[in-house]
């Protein structure tokens, strides 16, 4: 097994590790969470101020025009849209990857009658969204069980919500296996990336995925709450209509006309005034995966998780790993069961390793190849079975339930 000094060897020699100083970490803390929340660019916040005072405070209403604003959603679309291999007018920046969903499951709804499907085992927003489209428009709503998709996605079918990686266990559907089930019976399909894009290589046209969305605020590094994006592939743009047609998605906005005509392309997923100050937040963490080789990113995901799998395995078998070991099937983080993770977290909090709780019972850790090294994977995972083994999770003070796990 590795030991410390070989970790930080590897860390001394990794081709990712200038990407660290780009993050405005706090030096002891080991932060094991940028799966749910990056940590803040270094550049972030001199571009805020600059857009505070500069943009806002003298630039005033005149910045819509002169610094960009108002073409900030598609312009930072097409920053997206490599990471997602997609063209540059797929993508738009906006709203929240719950408001994305909607709009995305009624546009598609429109294109076939049926059933709208999505996964139990998901994260619950997914679900929640396509059985309240299914309400509203009076179609029968499918939960199934992620194993069971390929043989659910029937000709009676509309719309299937699918998340590419699940957010408990990291486990990762098979994109092409479930879009070519989807296509033979007619289904569309909308897949949730939103651990997948900035964690794995993504090619969605080779793959398949016509629909997708995801967060900024995860693997893009894009600040609390900023702006989620959608894509939708250009072939398709034409056929869809957003249920939540506003003004900056018409064909005309500043002709003010009464009369809703959608925009051509991308554009016309766009709803309402978009929040510039965390819209431009995020293309600063976006701006910095540009020159970011993905496949570097991946290959050092799966050599941290090896690390941290095996540690844990000989340290510590009291935490069972839930997440797959074939790095084909998994996404960017390592998850454990234990009947006292939620304790577990909080105790390894107090000793400078953030991670977080998903109930029930899992224990999860974020694989950030950018500002994680192997020398933290070999601290985090000792500290890990020391919590576990002394038993100091137990401590009452650890059981206390915040609003956030
Ligand atoms: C994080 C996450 C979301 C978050 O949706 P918001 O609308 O940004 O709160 C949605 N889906 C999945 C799969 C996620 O992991």
């Amino acid at each position: 097994m590795m030991t410390l000094q070989e970790a930080e060897a590897r860390d001394a020699a990794d081709p990712l590790k200038s990407y660290r100083a780009l993050f405005d970490l706090p030096a002891e803390l080991i932060y094991l969470d940028g799966n749910s929340l990056a940590p803040l660019p270094r550049a972030t916040p001199e571009r805020l101020q600059g857009v505070v005072s500069e943009e806002w405070g003298k630039g005033l209403v005149g910045s819509w025009n002169h610094a960009g604003w108002w073409e900030a959603p598609i312009r930072i679309g097409n920053k997206i849209a490599p990471l997602l291999g997609a063209r540059p007018g797929e993508v738009v920046a906006t709203d929240t990857t719950s408001a994305n969903l909607f709009k995305l499951v009624m546009a598609a709804a429109a294109l076939k009658p049926g059933a709208i499907l999505a996964e139990r085992d998901n994260f619950p927003t997914d679900a929640h969204i396509a059985s309240e489209a299914a309400r509203l428009l009076g179609r029968p709503f499918r939960l199934v069980d992620g194993a069971d998709l390929a043989d659910a996605l029937a000709t009676d079918v509309s719309v299937a919500i699918v998340t590419h990686v699940n957010y408990r266990t990291a486990a990762r559907a098979d994109m092409v296996k479930l879009n070519a089930a989807a296509d033979r019976s007619g289904v569309t399909m909308i897949w949730d990336l939103s651990h997948s894009i900035g964690a794995v290589p993504l090619d969605l046209p080779r793959d398949g995925t016509r629909l997708a969305v995801g967060c900024s605020y995860k693997y893009l590094n894009g600040g609390p709450g900023a702006p989620a994006w959608l894509y939708v592939a250009s072939d398709l743009q034409g056929d869809l209509r957003t249920p939540i047609a506003g003004w900056w998605g018409h064909a005309a906005p500043f002709a003010f006309e009464a009369e809703y005509r959608p925009a051509d392309g991308i554009a016309r997923f766009l709803s309402g005034t978009q929040p510039m100050l965390s819209l431009l937040s995020a293309e600063v963490g976006i701006d910095l995966m540009q020159s970011v080789d993905m496949v570097a990113v991946w290959e050092k995901s799966i050599a941290l998780f090896e690390l941290f799998a095996d540690r844990m395995a000989a340290l510590c078998p009291e935490l069972t790993l839930v997440t797959p070991r074939d790095p084909a099937k998994r996404g960017s983080h390592i998850s454990f069961q234990h009947e006292g993770a939620y304790g577990i977290i909080q105790a390894l909090i107090e000793r400078g390793v953030v991670g977080d709780y998903r109930a029930p019972g899992i224990a999860r850790f974020g694989l950030t190849p950018l500002y994680l090294g192997f020398g933290d994977i070999w601290r985090a995972s000792a500290i890990l079975a020391d919590v576990v083994r002394s038993e100091v999770w137990k401590d009452p003070r650890f059981a206390t339930s915040r609003t956030v796990t």
